[in-house]
């Protein structure tokens, strides 16, 4: 059987915290790779907020921005209480143009020490997804600054990890794949506009499909640590 996830093989994901950040640029990031632990954990009793950068105006090709951004915001919040997230919280800095600015790292510090999460997860940094499918410089740059913002507070959470692929710690997710494909299809304006001729349904359980593979038999979703407390 193919080995994904290299020759060691991921840990499992930490269990013993009770609170979880979730910190991403755009509505969206979260359905998809991260959702389907998020409504494991809340169902579980434990507690996840979604901070946005941005309201991923500039995301839906034909709608402007004015209209665009609190649309957006609307079905993030849809997506996010469907998996048992109500706390959402948009920052308004600029869609397609997120920087890994002073003014950014600040507002992710300081979201960071206010929250007081024992776990924080960022949107994947890396420079792929795969061989030829490069990740976007919104995404690069926003998990640059958590990175960044992480490392100059002197009092951090247990735990920063990032989506993405090759998982250093995976959460089994087979009892939660189909209330995370509702959370991506509650994107229903964006992935239409997105692709048409797919049915919003179809297009989310196909993207979950690959975003959240099998491991040994079961649905994962994968995280890569990379910041710890623990010695
Ligand atoms: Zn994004």
């Amino acid at each position: 059987m193919a080995q994904p996830f290299g020759p060691t093989g991921p840990q499992p994901f930490p269990q013993d915290w009770a609170s979880l950040l979730v910190l991403v640029p755009h509505p969206d990031d979260p359905e998809y790779d991260t959702a389907a632990a998020v409504a494991k954990w809340t169902a579980a009793g434990k507690t996840v907020r979604y901070a946005l950068a941005s309201s991923g105006e500039a995301g839906i090709a034909g709608m402007e921005p004015a209209q665009a951004g609190p649309l957006r915001e609307e079905e993030q919040r849809r997506a996010a209480a469907l998996v048992g997230v109500v706390d959402v919280d948009f920052w308004g800095f600029p869609d397609s143009n997120i920087r890994n600015t002073p003014e950014l790292r600040a507002k992710i510090a300081s979201v960071i020490g206010e929250a007081r999460p024992d776990v924080v997860i960022a949107i994947y940094g890396g420079p792929e997804f795969a061989p030829g499918r490069p990740n976007q410089r919104d995404h690069i740059e926003f998990a640059a600054a958590v990175t960044d913002a992480w490392d100059t507070m002197a009092d951090p959470p247990r735990w920063l990890f990032q989506g993405g692929p090759e998982p250093t710690h995976v959460e089994d997710v087979d009892d939660y794949l189909d209330v995370a494909v509702e959370s991506l299809a509650a994107h229903e304006v964006y992935l239409s506009v997105l692709d048409p001729a797919t049915p919003v349904h179809e297009q989310a359980r196909r993207v979950l499909d690959m975003t959240n593979p099998a491991h040994a038999g079961r649905r994962v979703a994968g995280f890569r640590l990379q910041r710890s407390t623990d010695a």
